[in-house]
């Protein structure tokens, strides 16, 4: 497999180059070079298989020869040990439960593949996953990378702008995981991870990798939950498929769009945003204005410089496709409660992310089309708000209930690089 720096096109890598990498000179993602892509007939093939052998065949169209198909298929095996399953809403409407791992949340997937392919590529070399979450991405690389050897785990935090069992679920492990809780917003967090990467005798000390969904790995995993959606609903609704994803750095909403460049039958997605809303005005009005992040109930999505997506903009111009083709639309903190309101009354308990892809896929699915919305997180993740809403208790899963009452083992920094910086060396490996 060969990616290019999207800005640097003359720098190309391989799979496993991209994946110890992260990045590229300048901050520059990496994209595919090639686009797998599946005719009708081998795509109704795929679809009949069972989720792990069907995602070692997408992956490999995409990785090539690099990786044997068959290491492939261990890797997934081992990162893919929960099922996704389509649950219904309504008579139009499904939701895709991707928070069935050991963190809750989508991000297992990504996580756990992103840590086998890097063992897989990285032999006996150690490495130093550094990265920034807003919330669930660290807790699912923390879980996913948590006792592998040659590898310590450095994840930044906007301190107090995650939900306490958040913190909790990642905080809490100690071992070659290392937190810190910075004093900022994710934004400042996201900064100094790209100071990092960009300091070349710090970034050789601890042979840096980043591990948030900048990783093409994170990407390629996520496609393959696309495809399991679609095995799971009948037949004819696949050519009328809606698909609503909420967005934060569009990683997620990336794979998605992948997986429809392979042939996955989608009519169009939806990008549905918090009011960190800087691409629906974007595809709006053709301007690129973020705005200061702003705090909200959906805190995986308080996002206003997605770093994903210039590799959207990629996609869409590879394949010719239109960018209005994207449908978006805002959900403000007061929607998403009703909404969540809403969704109980028809019997399903959601959270604030999956209600807003709900809310703007409901507002936005034509006559019979059918519509399906990304469940990214379980509700218990979002407990204190979503009782909140609901004026109900829920049960905590166990997952949660286990480190609820373990203390928290982060350190505190402030939103400083050489800071930061020192803290790093402290912990390069000999
Ligand atoms: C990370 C996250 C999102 C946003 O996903 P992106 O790939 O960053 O757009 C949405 N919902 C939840 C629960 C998340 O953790």
């Amino acid at each position: 497999m060969k990616l290019y720096n999207l800005k640097d096109n003359s720098e190309q890598v391989s799979f496993a180059q991209a994946i110890k990498q992260g990045l590229g000179k300048q901050q520059g993602l990496f994209f595919p070079q090639d686009l797998p892509e599946f005719n009708r007939e081998e795509i109704d093939q795929l679809l009949k298989l069972d989720f792990v052998t069907r995602s070692s065949h997408i992956l490999s169209a995409f990785i090539g020869d690099e990786i044997p198909l068959e290491h492939v298929a261990v890797r997934i095996k081992s990162a893919f040990t929960f099922p996704a399953p389509v649950a219904k809403v309504e008579e139009d409407v499904a939701t895709l439960e991707l928070f069935h791992g050991p963190t809750l949340a989508f991000k297992d997937f990504g996580g756990r593949f992103m840590a086998q392919m890097l063992a897989q590529v990285a032999g006996e070399q150690p490495v130093t996953i550094l990265t920034a979450t807003s919330g669930d991405t660290g807790a699912a690389v923390a879980h996913a990378f948590y006792g592998l050897d040659n590898v310590q785990v450095v994840i930044l935090y906007p301190q107090g702008k995650i939900s306490p069992l958040q913190e909790k679920l990642f905080c809490t492990l100690g071992g070659n995981i290392h937190t810190v809780a910075i004093d900022g917003d994710f934004d400042d967090c996201q900064a100094l991870v790209k100071q990092a990467f960009d300091d070349n005798e710090l970034k050789q000390a601890l042979y840096l990798n980043s591990a948030n969904s900048i990783n093409i790995s994170r990407l390629l995993a996520q496609i393959c939950y696309y495809f399991e959606a679609v095995a799971q609903l009948p037949e004819d609704k696949r050519g009328q498929l809606v698909i609503s994803v909420p967005s934060g750095n569009f990683g997620d909403l990336t794979a998605g769009l992948l997986a429809k460049s392979m042939g996955l039958p989608v009519k169009r997605f939806i990008a549905a945003t918090n009011v960190n809303d800087t691409v629906p005005r974007y595809l709006t009005d053709g301007k690129w204005v973020p705005h200061q992040t702003v705090a909200t109930l959906s805190n995986a999505m308080d996002v206003s410089q997605p770093n994903n997506w210039p590799r959207i903009e990629e996609l869409f111009y590879r394949k010719s496709w239109p960018l209005s083709e994207l449908r978006h639309g805002v959900v403000s903190d007061e929607v998403t409660k009703e909404t969540i309101k809403a969704l109980a009354k028809l019997g399903y308990i959601s959270e604030p992310h999956a209600a807003i892809a709900y809310r703007v896929l409901r507002d936005q699915l034509q006559e019979g089309e059918y519509g399906l919305f990304l469940g990214t997180a379980h509700p218990a993740k979002f407990k204190e708000s979503v009782e909140q809403i609901l004026g109900e208790e829920l049960p905590l899963p166990e997952a949660l209930a286990e480190r609820a009452d373990l203390a928290l083992l982060s350190h505190c920094l402030p939103a400083n690089f050489a800071e930061l910086r020192a803290f790093l060396l402290e912990r390069a490996p000999e």
